[in-house]
């Protein structure tokens, strides 16, 4: 017999968890207690909780194994309630123990009680609280295969301190089975028939390639698909990576910070053959004039995304890899020599614009990265940053590039590195924040210091939260409501003068790292690129933040404006 806390401890280990992001407190303690004597779990102590659950989440995605969570009760696991739905929408297995109060006292409005299971039912992909010492270990053991099968989510369980606290038995199950939750582990090969037949008889097919193709790590069969067919590619920004930005097919990202060539090409297709996308509204604009010429394919290992925005011609329920290895017996290659020549003709004649503003841009600094590591992992945040990233990055493969593409979560990039940071030791880790995100998770600099990660934090600073700013300039007749992060009391109310009167530094990030103990330099032109990433690379024992000053105003394009069809795109101010 051993108590709830020790087969808490026997169930990560059997798992296989390695790494474990956790922050005590009064309902956790006696998990923190039994973790104590052990030495095969690293436990990672991030400053804040919300950091926590991004840092698992970034190990997650960069590993491909579930990250895991542990804090208390009440705020501990309020905190988390922002990752677990960025890990939901992103499809990313975590597992998030949260400690709860006695039993008895439950529903009481006790001391830093809240009911997490009713708070995340709707965020996350499972939420139980435990009720008794001898489900805890079956509870467990579910949460785990939940959380890496099917569509990968996130997972919380509840467990309060007297179920912490009793005894019970030893053993941790090896099996699961679960009424009711069975995840699709073959390919209806009658759909694949279908689909190749379609594809076939298409004079202007499209292959659209989505986050599931990333997760299922069907990169290499997602390559030979389009080299053996000879059909273009378009990727979601959760797709990207699934195959080379490099292939001569590949066509950019489509959505409303897509490519013209890909926006274009879907707006023509004849046929879009889509795989491990959920067609959210950032890809759809009109949806009543998307893809309106075409039949749609659409692969996906969660029926409940298919048919749900847009109304598909042949759904196949399956996970990517074995779909494609699946298509891959059928399919041959296509006489589309036209359609590749004009999708092509777009991508030459309407490329996305490099270094369309003077000086120091987050172009420059993009491009700098692509030509001058090998194969980093990049996590964004989000806004501006994670846009010009998304267009301007180059990838090689699945689990390079994180970012919240789903909820869209600010402050999630720098946390993301450190969990990235931790499952991938020997990786080049580079987040690329603006200054309004880097300052949702600044605290995380201890962090990162204590751990002594060598990450390079890229901090593209206008002085604004440049995506809002860009769209009051674009669409609100540039009334800059609450986006200038420069601003202070004495300044004159919604001035035009931007610079003039400014502070200089809001904050000083070089003076705000070095305050950590990080590193920390400060870039104001083209010609300092280099230096400062060699200055990054010369310290290895902690992180160094590249601080970019950018034009204040540089803003991000093509982009579609709200409710218009993908193809009518802004290209320019
Ligand atoms: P996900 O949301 O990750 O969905 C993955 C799909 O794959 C799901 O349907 C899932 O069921 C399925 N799946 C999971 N595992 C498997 C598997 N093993 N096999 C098969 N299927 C699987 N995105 C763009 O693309 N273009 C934009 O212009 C754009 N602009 C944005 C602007 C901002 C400011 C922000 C914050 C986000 C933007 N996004 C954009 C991101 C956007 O909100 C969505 O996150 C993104 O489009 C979703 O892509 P997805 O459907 O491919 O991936």
């Amino acid at each position: 017999m051993v108590k709830g806390t020790e087969i808490i401890v026997k169930a990560l280990k059997e798992e296989g968890v390695d790494t474990l992001f956790a922050y005590p407190g009064g309902q956790a303690v006696d998990i923190f207690d039994a973790l104590y004597d052990q030495n095969d779990i690293e436990i990672i102590l991030p400053r804040h909780e919300q950091a926590l659950i991004h840092a698992a989440d970034g190990y997650a995605r960069s590993t491909g194994k579930v990250g895991v969570c542990l804090v208390t009760s009440g705020p501990g696991a309020t905190n988390l309630v922002t990752g677990i739905a960025t890990a939901n929408y992103d499809s990313v297995p975590l597992v998030c123990i949260t400690g709860q109060v006695p039993l008895g006292l439950m529903g009481n409005d006790a001391f830093q009680e809240v009911d997490i299971v009713g708070i995340t039912n709707s965020i996350c992909k499972y939420a139980v609280t435990v009720r008794t010492r001898e489900e805890l270990p079956k509870i467990l053991k579910e949460a785990f295969y939940i959380a890496r099968t099917g569509r990968p989510g996130p997972v919380v369980v509840d467990i309060p301190k007297d179920i912490q606290q009793a005894m019970g038995s030893n053993e941790y199950p090896t099996e699961v089975n679960i009424r009711g939750y069975k995840p699709n582990d073959s390919v209806h090969v009658g759909q694949i028939k279908k689909a190749v037949s379609m594809l076939k008889k298409a004079k202007k097919p499209l292959f659209l390639i989505g986050g599931g193709v990333n997760i299922s790590g069907a990169n290499e069969e997602m390559k030979k698909l389009v080299d053996v067919t000879g059909v273009p590619v378009i990727t979601t920004i959760m797709g990207k990576g699934a195959i080379p930005t490099s292939h001569e097919l590949y066509m950019g990202n489509i959505g409303i910070h897509g490519s013209y060539a890909a926006n274009h090409a879907v707006a023509e297709c004849d046929l879009l053959f889509s795989i491990g996308t959920r067609f959210n509204d950032r890809i759809t604009g009109k949806i009543s004039e998307f893809a309106k010429n075409a039949k749609i394919v659409h692969i996906d290992i969660d029926s409940a995304s298919i048919s749900k925005n847009i109304v598909v011609d042949i759904p196949i329920v399956a996970d990517a890899k074995m779909a494609i290895e699946k298509l891959l017996e059928y399919v041959t290659e296509l006489k589309i020599d036209k359609w590749v020549e004009q999708v092509k003709g777009w991508k030459r004649d309407y490329p996305i614009h490099m270094n369309q503003y003077d000086g120091l841009t987050p172009e420059k600094v993009i491009q700098y990265i692509n030509e001058n590591f090998t194969h980093p992992i990049i996590t964004t945040d989000v806004g501006q940053n994670q846009l010009w990233a998304t267009q301007y990055m180059e990838l090689e493969s699945n689990r390079q590039f994180l970012t919240s593409g789903g909820l869209g979560t600010m402050g999630y990039g720098f946390p993301a590195a450190i969990g990235a940071q931790l499952g991938n030791p020997e990786r080049t880790v580079i987040a690329i924040s603006g200054d309004g995100g880097m300052q949702m998770n600044i605290q995380e600099l201890a962090t990162a210091v204590v751990l002594e990660l060598p990450l390079i934090l890229v901090v593209f600073n206008n002085g604004y939260l440049g995506n809002v700013r860009q769209w009051q300039e674009l669409f609100y007749n540039k009334r800059y409501s609450s986006t200038c992060l420069r601003y202070r009391k004495s300044c004159e109310r919604n001035c035009k003068d931007r610079d003039k009167c400014c502070p200089k530094y809001t904050p000083d990030f070089v003076k705000l790292a070095e305050s950590y103990d990080a590193y920390g330099i400060r870039i104001t032109k083209e010609e300092e690129i280099a230096k400062a990433f060699a200055y990054a690379k010369e310290h290895k024992n902690a992180p160094t933040i590249i601080e970019c000053v950018i034009p204040r105003e540089a803003n991000v394009f093509p982009m579609v404006p709200t409710g218009k069809p993908l193809n009518e795109m802004i290209m320019d101010c």
